[in-house]
């Protein structure tokens, strides 16, 4: 089956909210394995709504919306989808009672705008709304369903999971679903990381492969449609070891895995402790270290990139080893005048250093510093080559 989403709301159009409602609808959609090929927002306008979801029943299974189920003047899902369906609008004693009652639990008055919520188009199926007023309702006819949902999140999301997404796994007979693994590569770009697995991209029908970079790491993922997960798992790793085969020592961690957490394993398979001395980064290493509740490090030390006492990455390392005991030191500092970054590991089994330019002395320039030298204090550790 495949569903299509309609985004309600004036707002949303007008760049006043960001539409993450969208965003997790098409996530939950994708995790029960239901297709999903477009996606409209509309205004607030009745007319616009019921054309956008004629259209969208045109393609689709079932049309899910989001917002305009509220008691206001500008809330015409339910008008809309009476015209679609040209089927009139009920009261329903019903809706009303659960909605009075909800009043009563708050100890809100309940105004006349309220009874608003209890209509629906005749024949409409009410879904309950476990955090808020506004009831959803499910119509349809030989065409397919449209499922409306309010669109404050925490509504829309309860709603969705606890009846949406029941409803349409038992009425189109869905099994299984799409499942994901995310490979993790630090400090290499997008474009070669691509250029490594562009045939594997291109030919892969399940699972398939994507590619997604961000600051601190390009993602490699894997997704798996099956019956089961056990079913996706398999299928999973034959291309995930395809994958570590094309760029040896490179895959940096797996899903939720961070970089912190991977240097912290090796020192401690090691038995070493581990000490930071930062200029440039200013600490941002030790930070995360901390926040990873790293077992092996022993402390940060930071200094101003200013002072000329700290251009020197080892007189640096050096400081940081004997302050804090520790048997591995980072030492990072910048060298303005000739426009590079110097960084050095101290070891008990000996050193490494490596050089990149001058970055960006700003939040991100410090991220990029922050995560190459992990990511070369990581090589080192596992035995490749750290350039
Ligand atoms: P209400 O009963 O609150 O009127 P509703 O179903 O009519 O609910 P809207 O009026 O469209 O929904 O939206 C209510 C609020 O929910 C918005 O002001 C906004 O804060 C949030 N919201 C609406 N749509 C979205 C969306 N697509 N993504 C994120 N938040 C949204
Ligand atoms: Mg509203």
């Amino acid at each position: 089956m495949n569903a299509e989403i309609v985004m309600i709301g004036t707002e949303l159009l007008l760049g006043q909210i960001v539409d993450t409602n969208a965003a997790y609808m098409g996530r939950v959609l994708a995790e029960h394995g239901i297709g999903l090929y477009h996606k409209t927002t509309v205004g607030d306008n009745r007319a616009r709504i019921a054309k956008v979801l004629e259209s969208a029943l045109g393609r689709a299974d079932a049309v899910l919306t989001s917002g305009g189920l509220g008691p206001t003047e500008d809330d015409l899902t339910r008008e809309a989808v009476s015209d679609v369906f040209g089927r009139p609008l009920e009261f329903r004693q019903d809706a009303y009672n659960a909605l009075a009652a909800r009043f009563v639990r708050m100890r809100r008055p309940i105004t006349e705008n309220n009874r608003k919520q209890a209509l629906a188009p005749a024949g409409a199926t009410p879904i309950p709304n476990p955090n808020g007023t506004a009831p959803g309702l499910i119509c349809g006819d030989e065409r397919g369903e449209v499922i409306c949902m309010p669109g404050v999140p925490r509504e829309l999301y309860a709603m969705l999971e606890e009846s949406v997404i029941p409803h349409l796994r038992e009425k189109h007979g869905l099994k299984g679903g799409l499942y994901h693994r995310v490979l993790k590569v630090c400090g290499i770009g997008e474009s070669w990381v691509d250029a490594q697995m562009g045939d594997l991209m291109a030919r892969l029908e399940n699972p398939t492969i994507g590619v997604l970079a961000s600051p601190e790491w390009v993602r490699i993922r894997i997704t798996a449609r099956a019956d089961t997960e056990e079913e996706a798992r398999a299928r999973i790793s034959v291309v995930e070891n395809q994958v570590r085969e094309r760029m040896p020592g490179l895959i940096m961690g797996v899903d939720d895995e961070t970089l912190e957490g991977a240097v912290d394993q090796l020192l401690r398979a090691r038995g070493w402790t581990f000490a930071t001395g930062e200029t440039f980064t200013g600490g941002m290493i030790a930070q995360r270290m901390v926040a990873n509740q790293a077992a092996a490090f022993a402390g940060g030390l930071t200094r101003t990139p200013g002072d000329p006492r700290w251009r020197e990455a080892r007189a640096l390392a050096q400081q940081t080893q004997s302050l804090f005991a520790s048997d591995c030191a980072l030492g990072i500092a910048t060298e303005p005048l000739e426009r590079r970054l110097s960084a050095i590991l101290l070891t008990p089994d000996g050193e490494v250093s490596w050089q990149t330019s001058y970055p960006a002395p700003d939040e991100l320039g410090q991220l990029r510093a922050a995560v190459i030298c992990m990511e070369r204090v990581r090589r080192y550790l596992s035995g490749y080559s750290v350039e």
